[in-house]
């Protein structure tokens, strides 16, 4: 890493333009994330406070583990009950909260749930034991989704009948629009709103993927700037200028623009973009707090259905949570969950503290929603580095 990205005097002359720019303009600006990285680094780089009366940063639907929908959790809770049957989850959607409880708490009681590094991993753990069903829970976004496919054509190639997966993954393009529409409908009929979203900081792990061309739509659509950017403290601030910049330009001025070409090209990765295409299709997708987005999500291609494993179960038992007698939740846990308001969160309505739970009733050792179960979710990243700065 070029340690210039992390330079406090560069860090300190942008946080300076910002400010000019801001002056200029004569009023602040409110920007957002799409991307759990990001998210981290505003919050720990102290980025926020920088520049606190000037720019305001929301956080969107970049977390994998936040935007994965509670349906998503019961499903996996239920299949990892029935017998001969194991569920394979990375590490961090453990704990993350379905209607009925967490993947953690069926393990606890009794339920086969086992974490893993990569979808390949779960290809070995289903070669090593024939007898025994493995169904993998498939999250993550354009990042995630080729290590997917590969391991369905791996598990295809050693002729295994025992792993299927459960697919969730999610595409970041289809959300940002689904989350544009209503305010695009909003100024067309003048009616009231939140204040709007005015640009937004693109991921640079899915847009290594996806390519920086996949978000021309932002200002083609919507009329919005978009800039891709790294993870370091001298990259945010310098996608904060642009984007400041852009919100001054005439309407024509709004472009997408990539300042991670160390990672980033003009079209993605080809190779990945057409692994995914080959085992993967777009279907419509529930997110947690956003609803159902058509075409958003990922599913396995009719060639590959025999590795699904909503198709797999369906009948057996598993995908119906209310039939196993350790589910159903508790009371407090249903009446938490619905005052969470992760919902809000991930459409930047409101920020992770305006909670009326943030750091009462909801903490990282005991977290409401996933937003504070996630290291990459707002609320645990506000927690974790800004909540004396909200204590003030
Ligand atoms: S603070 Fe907790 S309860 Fe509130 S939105 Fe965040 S995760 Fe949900």
């Amino acid at each position: 890493m070029n340690k210039d990205f992390r330079d406090p005097e560069l860090a300190g002359g942008l946080v300076k333009a910002i400010r000019r720019d801001i002056n200029d303009l004569g009023r602040p600006v409110r920007l957002m994330e799409v991307c759990g990285t990001h998210t981290v680094a505003i919050s720990r780089s102290g980025i926020r406070n920088l520049l606190d009366g000037v720019v305001e940063l929301r956080s969107g639907p970049g977390c994998p583990v936040c935007v994965t929908s509670q349906e998503d959790i019961d499903h996996m809770i239920s299949l990892a009950y029935l017998p001969n049957t194991t569920v394979l989850t990375y590490g961090d959607m453990l704990r993350v909260p379905g209607a009925t409880g967490t993947l953690e708490e069926a393990r606890a009681a009794g339920g086969d749930v086992r974490v893993l590094y990569s979808a390949l991993d779960g290809v070995r753990a289903a070669g090593a034991e024939p007898s025994r069903q493995f169904v993998f829970l498939a999250v993550g976004f354009e990042t995630t989704a080729p290590g997917t496919a590969l391991a369905v054509k791996e598990a295809a190639r050693r002729g295994l009948d025992n792993f299927t997966l459960h697919p969730a993954h999610k595409t970041i393009p289809a959300a940002l629009r689904a989350l544009l529409a209503p305010a695009r409908s909003q100024a067309s009929t003048g009616s009231g709103g939140p204040p709007a979203i005015e640009g937004f900081i693109l991921p640079g792990h899915v847009s290594a993927v996806i390519g920086r061309k996949a978000y021309d739509f932002l200002a083609a659509d919507f009329g919005l700037p978009g800039v891709i950017t790294g993870f370091e403290p001298v990259d945010i601030l310098l996608a904060v200028r642009e984007l400041v910049r852009s919100v001054m330009a005439r309407a024509g001025g709004k472009r997408v623009v990539n300042l991670y070409p160390r990672v980033v090209r003009e079209d993605g990765n080809a190779r990945a973009q057409a692994l995914t295409r080959e085992v993967l299709e777009p279907c419509p997708s529930a997110w947690r707090g956003l609803g159902t987005i058509p075409d958003s999500g990922l599913t396995l291609r009719e060639e590959w259905r025999a590795f699904n494993a909503v198709k797999r179960f369906a009948g057996a038992g598993g995908l119906q949570s209310s039939l196993h007698p350790a589910l159903g939740g508790s009371r407090s846990r249903a009446a938490g969950i619905s005052a969470c308001r992760c919902g809000d969160v991930l459409r930047g309505l409101i920020a992770a503290p305006e909670c009326p739970l943030f750091g009462r009733g909801c903490t990282p050792i005991s977290p409401v929603g996933p937003c504070m179960v996630s290291s990459e979710g707002s609320c645990a990243a506000h927690y974790a580095h800004e909540r004396r700065r909200h204590a003030r």
